[in-house]
């Protein structure tokens, strides 16, 4: 727990399940106030509410569709209107699709590009208005992956979207450093959430990606979460324009474990 956190207002994309579900809730035994964005999904943000409120936070839900101006605006909007001010702003939502990129359309390339890169630019460029404001050394989370490193084929268009997360938030970390405002990624590997759903109820699939991971098991929604509060704490000041791995050990080249090559 950081005692810092307490009373501090979040901004969490995504929040109706997974990852973003998991950081929202962390976020409420912090005792900070959490905006949970939603896409489609107004019930799974009603479940993520009616956690952090159990938690001891404070909690909306409201929709929006982060990769519109409009929707990223509506969220500092909320945040302002409802707790009074905003501390630490979760780019978390994202998605994926498989295509072999000779199949790729430029639709599909367009929707991921829009929700999972596009999407952080809007979230982050609303919490750096307002930090710069108001003169707040807030803090900026991107959901990035393991594969903003690792390419991924029949993902291409998902793996372009994390490696510009990285490189964005490398960037605007550099630019506001004399600010006091940081902004860092998360990386996960492979974390058991609905995104996962289709891949792990196999359990061909479900024990190939276990092999992937050195610590040898799928993350948990939470191990995300610790990573999120540890970042928008005080214990992280002076941490800024990393990512932080949460893979189990996933991007240190696993095929190399045991001595192989
Ligand atoms: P998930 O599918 O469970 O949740 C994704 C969330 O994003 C959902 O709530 C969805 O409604 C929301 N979303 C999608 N498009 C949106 C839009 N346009 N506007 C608002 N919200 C939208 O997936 P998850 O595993 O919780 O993933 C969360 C993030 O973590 C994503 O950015 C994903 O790429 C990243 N990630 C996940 C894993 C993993 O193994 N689970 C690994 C690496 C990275």
């Amino acid at each position: 727990m950081y005692d810092d956190l307490d009373k501090k207002v979040a901004v969490v994309t995504g929040g109706s399940k997974g990852l973003g579900s998991a950081i929202a809730v962390r976020f409420g035994r912090e005792g900070m106030s959490v905006v949970v964005n939603y896409h489609t999904d107004e019930k799974g943000a009603e479940r993520t509410v009616s956690a952090i409120e159990e938690a001891g936070g404070r909690a909306c839900a409201i929709q929006a569709d982060i990769s519109s101006d409009e929707g990223a605006r509506s969220l500092l909007e909320t945040a302002l209107s409802e707790f009074g001010g905003l501390d630490v702003w979760v780019n978390n939502a994202g998605m994926e699709n498989r295509f072999p990129t000779d199949e790729l359309s430029l639709d599909d390339w367009k929707r991921v590009i829009d929700t999972n890169l596009t999407g952080v630019f809007l979230g982050s460029r609303c919490a750096l208005q307002h930090f710069m404001e108001t003169g707040k050394h807030g803090s900026i989370i991107n959901m990035s992956s393991v594969h903003e490193k690792i390419p991924w084929p029949t993902f291409a268009h998902y793996a372009a979207s994390k490696g510009g997360v990285e490189m964005f938030t490398k960037t605007i970390a550099l630019e506001y450093a004399d600010r006091g405002i940081r902004a860092n990624c998360i990386g996960p590997g492979a974390i058991n959430t609905p995104i996962n759903k289709e891949k792990f109820s196999d359990p061909e699939q479900y024990e190939a990606t276990v092999s992937m991971v050195p610590m040898g098991r799928i993350g948990d929604p939470e191990d995300v979460a610790s990573a999120a509060a540890w970042l928008a704490s005080d214990e992280a000041r002076y941490v800024t324009g990393i990512t932080l791995f949460v893979d189990g050990g996933m991007t240190l080249y696993p095929s190399f474990q045991y001595g192989k090559g």
